[in-house]
């Protein structure tokens, strides 16, 4: 069976960034850049004050202290917005200045309000300042022309305002690929209706429907199959022909009405592997089909029916395949290195990706806790975990203490 490094190694290397469009601010966040962005204006633009204050001439007050204030007369003010064409004219003169208006040139520093004490037109000062103070200067931060966003960087809110800082309205980045989910099971009925016997509420396609959207795809297609050649093949049949990618649920395995494989093979799906040497997640397909009007091919992931198989699955192999769909090259499954807190026990051949809880101790040591609900259908036991655990493939043993790769369970990135 093929090792989990070597399947998620396959999957990125058929993942190719979609198509570019331009998203208005708005829109924006999350997505991934498809162009490098330059300052076209240094940062700041202009002088501006840090703080609500009086606005000086160092040279004014260097001998100013609490027991002896210095007295300056304020000769007019200037607001964030207004523009500083109001100059101190000879030494003994303050400007009122507030926090982000332009400072004039003749000011050399900017007292805070805190320390000063107004009245009838003039500011005492009980401290000397040094040049400069609480003045942000033009181009501290970059100057013009420097290149301060790079191509295939994920928005978060701090991108958006900074390129909204920069004047751009709307702004080049790779479209988002269209997902259409296929679940599949003739024991699924839908939350909310009564249940028979031994029917199951279907509760895949919300996670996974939920999972998408916290990367970012706010839609995807829903297709229903009763376990049948005729509903799979129609389902999938759907599915593959409007989207760029088709994730199911269930039906993957060896069982006599498990045709996701045979079915995706029949629509010309081409397997690139079936079967991962993980746990949970072993029956997991990875096939590419054509897309009509692009040379790309698109993905199909069939993902086992079991709850905590198919979102832990999602987690390792899929999501890294939409994000570089999305236009992202790092990898954001950022394993770290923790200490096990108990004792794991099994056999070898799968890697497995044990549920657990992370706890941090004083020193800044992060175990990790493995939960007690360990089976593939326990959704709990994902509920409540933090991180995915690597107990190494070959490994049989972990003894408490031991020093352990750990996936962080993250679903936006
Ligand atoms: P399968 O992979 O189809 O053999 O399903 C494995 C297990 O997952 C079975 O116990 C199914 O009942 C369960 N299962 C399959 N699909 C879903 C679903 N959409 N929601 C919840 N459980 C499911
Ligand atoms: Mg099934």
């Amino acid at each position: 069976m093929l090792p989990f490094s070597e399947a998620l190694k396959k999957i990125l290397e058929h993942c190719h960034a979609l198509a570019v469009t331009s998203l208005p601010l708005n829109k924006l966040n999350g997505s991934v850049t498809a162009e490098a962005t330059r300052t076209l204006f240094p940062l700041p633009r202009f002088d501006n004050s840090a703080v609500d204050g009086y606005g000086v001439k160092t040279a004014d007050l260097t001998k100013a202290s609490e027991t002896a204030p210095i007295t300056l007369k304020v000769i007019g003010e200037i607001a964030a917005g207004q523009s500083a064409d109001l100059e101190l004219a000879q030494s003994g003169e303050a400007i009122r200045i507030f926090t982000g208006a332009s400072v004039p040139k003749s000011v050399d520093a900017v007292v805070m309000r805190e320390f000063c004490r107004e009245s009838d037109g003039s500011v005492s000062v009980e401290s000397a300042i040094v040049h400069g103070a609480n003045i942000r200067c033009r181009g501290a931060e970059f100057a013009q022309g420097v290149e301060v966003i790079k191509a295939h960087t994920r928005i978060t809110p701090p991108i958006v305002g900074l390129l909204a800082t920069l004047g751009h309205a709307e702004f080049l980045v790779h479209k988002k690929p269209r997902v259409s989910l296929v679940i599949t099971g003739d024991e699924l009925i839908a939350p909310g209706l009564p249940l028979a016997n031994s029917e199951i509420y279907d509760s895949n396609s919300f996670a996974l429907e939920a999972a998408l959207n916290d990367l970012g795809i706010d839609e995807c297609k829903k297709f229903y199959a009763r376990d049948s050649r005729e509903q799979t093949r129609e389902a999938f049949a759907q599915a593959l022909s409007e989207s760029d990618v088709v994730i199911s649920s269930g039906g993957v395995s060896v069982g006599d009405k498990d045709y996701v494989k045979e079915i995706l093979e029949e629509l010309d799906v081409e397997t690139i592997f079936w079967r991962i040497a993980m746990k949970p997640g072993k029956p997991v397909f990875f096939g590419t089909f054509k897309k009509a009007g692009s040379n790309h091919k698109g993905l199909a992931f069939g993902l086992p029916g079991n709850p905590v198989s198919v979102l832990v699955t999602y987690h390792q192999l899929v999501k890294p395949a939409l994000l570089r769909l999305m236009g992202l090259e790092e990898m954001t499954n950022k394993d770290q290195i923790m200490v096990l807190k108990g004792m794991l026990r099994k056999k070898v051949g799968r890697l497995d990706f044990v549920r657990a809880k992370t706890q941090v101790n004083s020193n800044g040591v992060i175990s990790a806790i493995p939960s007690s609900k360990q089976d593939s259908h326990m959704m709990t036991g994902l509920a409540n975990a933090d991180c995915l655990v690597h107990f190494e493939q070959e490994a049989e043993e972990l003894q408490d203490g031991a020093k352990i790769t750990s996936t962080p369970i993250n679903w936006h990135g």
